[in-house]
């Protein structure tokens, strides 16, 4: 069975001397492995696919054990973020997240989408917040939404002295808030609802100060590792070296 359809590279390794074995995020069904021979030639036809990011059109034949990429077409190459090794991390970091997220065979248009608009914007250098609205918006879309607007344990209206409950998925209210809420301040929690009822274009071009991004950062980040189970983030290791410096 052949496949037409419009992908990203998240994930390349070595296959054979001549062969990678490639991880594509595909428009119309997902995530699918494909071996693309000959790739490591720079004659071969299918020579893009050593580049992580590159999108394109992608004819692949889906076989019974293995499928395999038979042609591809450059739509947007990304290069920017290959040339730039800050870029290059965040924008490993967004592959990874996307990595966990997503299973073999089932249409994600939505976080596809979202990808894209995200690499689109690495060309800007307001990573961190990127970083941010990407992982809000990730979590929206596999259903990890946190609760905004009632305490996520009691249910009762929130006003003052609240707090973040990474465990009860949102913010609680002050007879709720216990040690092991994270502090937010109303202020902050604003900005969480401003994410939540507004579209990624429009919040990206709207100024945060960068001390509520790098909040957001702390409680989005504990969060997203508690509900997605994962935490070893290869990339983030590389980035905290970066913040080091
Ligand atoms: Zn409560």
């Amino acid at each position: 069975m052949y496949l037409k359809t419009k992908a990203i590279i998240i994930k390349i390794r070595d296959f054979s001397e001549n062969d990678l074995i490639v991880d594509l995020f595909t428009f119309s069904s997902g995530k699918i492995t494909a071996i693309a021979k000959g790739a490591k030639s720079a004659k071969s036809k299918v020579s893009g696919v050593s580049n992580l990011f590159f999108y394109g059109e992608f004819e692949l034949y889906i076989g019974k054990k293995w499928n395999r990429i038979n042609s591809i077409e450059v739509i947007n190459s990304f290069y920017y973020i290959r040339e730039d090794i800050e870029k290059l991390s965040y924008g490993s970091y967004f592959l990874e997240l996307i990595e966990t997220s997503i299973v073999e065979k089932k249409s994600e248009k939505e976080l596809f989408v979202l990808l894209l608009k995200t690499l689109d914007n690495l060309k800007n250098k307001n990573y961190l917040f990127l970083k941010v609205l990407f992982q809000f918006k990730l979590l929206t879309n596999l259903g990890y939404k946190p609760r905004l607007y009632n305490c996520s344990k009691c249910g009762e209206e929130v006003s003052n002295n609240i707090g973040f409950s990474v465990y009860h998925g949102g913010v609680v209210c002050e007879k709720c808030n216990d040690n092991d809420s994270l502090n937010i301040s109303l202020k902050l929690l604003s900005i969480f609802q401003y994410f939540e009822q507004n579209e990624f274009s429009q919040i990206i071009n709207i100024e945060i100060n960068s001390l509520f991004i790098k909040k957001m950062d702390i409680i989005l980040y504990k969060y997203l590792t508690y509900y997605l189970d994962k935490s070893d983030f290869k990339s983030l290791k590389f980035l905290n070296i970066f913040k080091e410096e």
